[in-house]
């Protein structure tokens, strides 16, 4: 895996992004915020509440307060006007149907007149000032704040006499106080005109039914709206708190192990690893990758699978810290942050995981790539642990799957730290993938020619094609380099179609020139194995060429050998029957396998180099490679030795009948036109080459003893 291209890094930062908004909202989006939101409407409700009633009260009362209002003004003015005795007075209240009980106050508040009760509740009094009412001042009654008309019309008839005998407004009836009418007794002072006295007259205003009912109805539908605002809050609150539970569950959790994901993982490790507290740990983000995960659950079954992944989870979390977390990342992958103290501690606290993973089942040990990222903590001038204010833990475990994926190759359990040259190799990796196509269509590929030569005679006897990559860019490229990436990434097919095709072009413009030619192998990729219909393309890319068949050889490697054994062979048999060669590349490389030979119909065993590196003197090479070469024979098999760059080396293979060598001793790999010289002469004179370059190499020491000598 290790690093990515530069699309797939956007398309991933453009994600991170995006999760990252999503988890801040949902970090928002707490179930108090709700709870919150809804003392806030209650507290808004309950205001407007308070007010509009208040406002309906002040709105209701002032109206009848100010009929009320006037009758106490008028009396004042009575008052003020009246000469020494009252009654003249009492005359003109009568004439006006207002003959009530009143007091009069100096300013300081002493009783100056009285006439009839006084009935005043001193402790509850009231200063009253609108536009409409002008300034008065409000007493209740001590006979009640409010009174209603009973059947006899007997409850207190002096405020009822009030109410009864008002004086008549323009026009209207004459009202009469009610059975069941509710009177409000109270006294009601005013300034009397042109002193500094104030008179208190006794007054009652009625509320009819129709006025109570008016303010029931508008504080029950207040009262409406405010319950129902506080069920739809309550409702709203209540789901809010199940759905955030729900989203909760949904996002965090793993559906396998039922425990932890990696979305959980990555919010909570950013947190541990760039909180102020956690700036004084070194972190390590580690992947265990479950080795061959696919196979134990073909050989037991999906769900022991993954029953096996809850048991890894349940065995890698059981051993965590406080600050330690762990989550079933994908597949067969594991993400884990441990704190250490140094290296050490960190390897051994790996390894012990490890070793309980490797020993979860007494009946299957279990292997696992271990990558590691770690993280150190770092200190500023005055030796404080610096916040790691830009974690990015989503980087730091895919460089610790980067160090994981080194380990690949191999089945067995291992440990692998990530360093920068990894970074290098995915570099080089992504200009690779970025360039492939380019390269094919501006043909930077080139075919080099290996000759093989019989070391019986020095002739030229076949050639093995091999790519080359002159990039513009990156200079010539060895196949190293990028096969095993196109390998990986499937562009191999493509190479070979481009080999193939190049070859059978050669081979037929070589023949049409009036070359001597000589079959030319090809290596064609495992990969290409999977397709069924492989031995027609391969026919039908030679044929558009032109090209004899028996020109062309196919190579495939040693390994290939070891997948789809019925289909190779039928594709071998097709091939054959078209009139290709094939040949076994490689053969004792790796996991050599005799069976192989015993099955695949094939023409040539090319003897991997590695029988002819390394000088063991003990002999016991030299009996297995001519043991190999009698085998084949009797298999009736051609046979090649690759890689020989010594004379002893040939002449021992010419001795036990090697019927080629392609190797340094002979040629190495060159361009076309230089192959074309090979063809040209045909026999070697190897010994005549040899004393050339050894005269050459004489003669340019004298030289050189000359040019010192003078
Ligand atoms: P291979 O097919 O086994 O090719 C033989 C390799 O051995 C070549 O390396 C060749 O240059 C090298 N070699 C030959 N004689 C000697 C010698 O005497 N000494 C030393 N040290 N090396 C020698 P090359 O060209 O670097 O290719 C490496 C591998 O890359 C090839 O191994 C083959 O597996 C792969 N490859 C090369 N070209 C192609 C191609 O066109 N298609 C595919 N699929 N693979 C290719
Ligand atoms: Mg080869
Ligand atoms: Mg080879």
């Amino acid at each position: 895996m290790a690093e990515l291209t530069e699309k797939q890094k956007i398309k991933n930062e453009k994600k991170r992004l995006k999760n990252e908004k999503t988890l801040r909202k949902m970090k928002k989006n707490r179930w108090w915020s709700g709870f919150i939101g809804f003392i806030l409407f209650s507290s808004i409700v309950a205001v407007t509440l308070v007010v509009l009633i208040a406002w309906m009260m002040t709105f209701v009362v002032e109206s009848k307060l100010v009929e009320e209002s006037n009758n106490a003004r008028l009396i004042a003015q009575l008052y003020s006007e009246k000469t020494s005795d009252n009654k003249e007075m009492d005359k003109m209240l009568d004439a006006l149907n207002l003959q009530r009980d009143y007091i009069v106050l100096d300013k300081n508040g002493t009783q100056l007149e009285l006439k009839g009760t006084d009935t005043r509740n001193g402790n509850n009094s009231l200063n009253y000032t609108t536009a409409k009412l002008g300034n008065v001042v409000i007493y209740q009654d001590i006979q009640g704040q409010f009174l209603r008309i009973d059947e006899e019309n007997s409850v207190d008839l002096d405020f009822a006499g009030i109410i009864n005998n008002k004086p008549l407004a323009a026009g209207g009836a004459r009202y009469i106080a009610q059975e069941n009418d509710l009177i409000v007794p109270f006294w009601m002072g005013v300034e009397v005109p042109n002193s500094d006295k104030m008179i208190f007259v006794k007054s009652a205003v009625d509320m009819d039914e129709g006025d109570v009912i008016f303010m029931g109805i508008v504080i029950g539908i207040i009262a409406l709206i405010l319950v129902g605002g506080y069920v739809i809050m309550v409702i709203n609150l209540v789901r809010g708190i199940a759905n955030h539970r729900r989203i909760n569950t949904m996002l965090f959790t793993d559906p396998v192990t039922k425990n932890t994901n990696w979305t959980w993982f990555k919010a909570k490790g950013e947190q541990l690893i760039s909180s102020r507290k956690g700036a004084a740990y070194n972190y390590a983000v580690i992947d265990f990758d479950f080795v061959k995960y696919r196979n134990f659950c073909i050989a037991h079954s999906v769900e022991e699978g993954e029953r096996a992944l809850k048991d890894i989870f349940d065995v890698i979390s059981a051993g965590l810290l406080k600050n330690e977390i762990c989550a079933h990342s994908a597949n067969a992958h594991f993400a884990v942050l441990l704190t250490y103290v140094n290296e050490e501690n960190l390897d051994s606290k790996i390894r012990s995981i490890l070793s309980k993973l490797e020993k979860l089942y007494i009946e299957h040990k279990l292997a696992f790539h271990v990558g590691v990222e770690k993280k150190g903590v770092k200190l500023d001038d005055r030796g404080k642990a610096i916040r790691r204010i830009d974690a990015n833990i989503e980087q730091d475990y895919f460089n610790a799957c980067a160090a994981a994926e080194e380990l690949s190759e191999s089945d067995d359990s291992g440990i692998s730290y990530f360093d920068e040259i990894l970074i290098e190799q995915q570099k080089w990796i992504d200009t690779v993938n970025d360039n492939q196509e380019a390269a094919v269509k501006n043909e930077e590929f080139q075919v080099y020619y290996q000759p093989k030569y019989d070391p019986k005679t020095n002739k030229l006897a076949g050639a093995e094609a091999l790519i080359r990559w002159n990039s513009p860019e990156y200079g010539f490229v060895s196949p190293g380099k990028f096969i095993p990436i196109f390998e990986k990434n499937g562009f191999i097919t493509e190479i070979d179609h481009y080999m193939i095709t190049h070859v059978a072009r050669d081979q037929k413009r070589w023949l049409d020139q009036g070359f001597k030619c000589v079959p030319v192998s090809v290596n064609v990729s495992r990969a290409h194995f999977v397709e069924d219909d492989l031995a027609e393309q391969i026919r039908d890319m030679v044929d558009r060429e032109g090209a004899p068949h028996d020109l062309v050889e196919i190579e495939l490697t040693e390994s290939a050998f070891f997948d789809d054994k019925n289909a190779m062979i039928t594709t071998i048999n097709k091939l054959k029957e078209y009139g290709f060669s094939v040949s076994m590349d490689d053969f004792g490389a790796g996991y050599s396998s005799l069976n192989s030979l015993k099955d695949m119909p094939l023409d040539v065993l090319k003897l991997d180099a590695e029988f002819f590196r390394g000088d063991k003197a003990d002999g016991r090479g030299e009996i297995v490679v001519s043991e190999a070469i009698r085998l084949a024979k009797k298999l009736n098999m051609r046979t090649v030795a690759e890689g020989v760059e010594d004379r002893a080396q040939v002449e021992f293979l010419a001795q036990h009948d090697c019927d080629m060598i392609q190797g340094y001793y002979y040629a190495k790999p060159m361009p076309a036109v230089e192959y074309e010289d090979r063809m040209r002469v045909g026999v070697k004179d190897v010994e005549a080459e040899k004393a050339a370059e050894a005269a050459n190499a004489a003669s340019n020491a004298n030289a050189e003893v000359q040019a010192a000598t003078n």
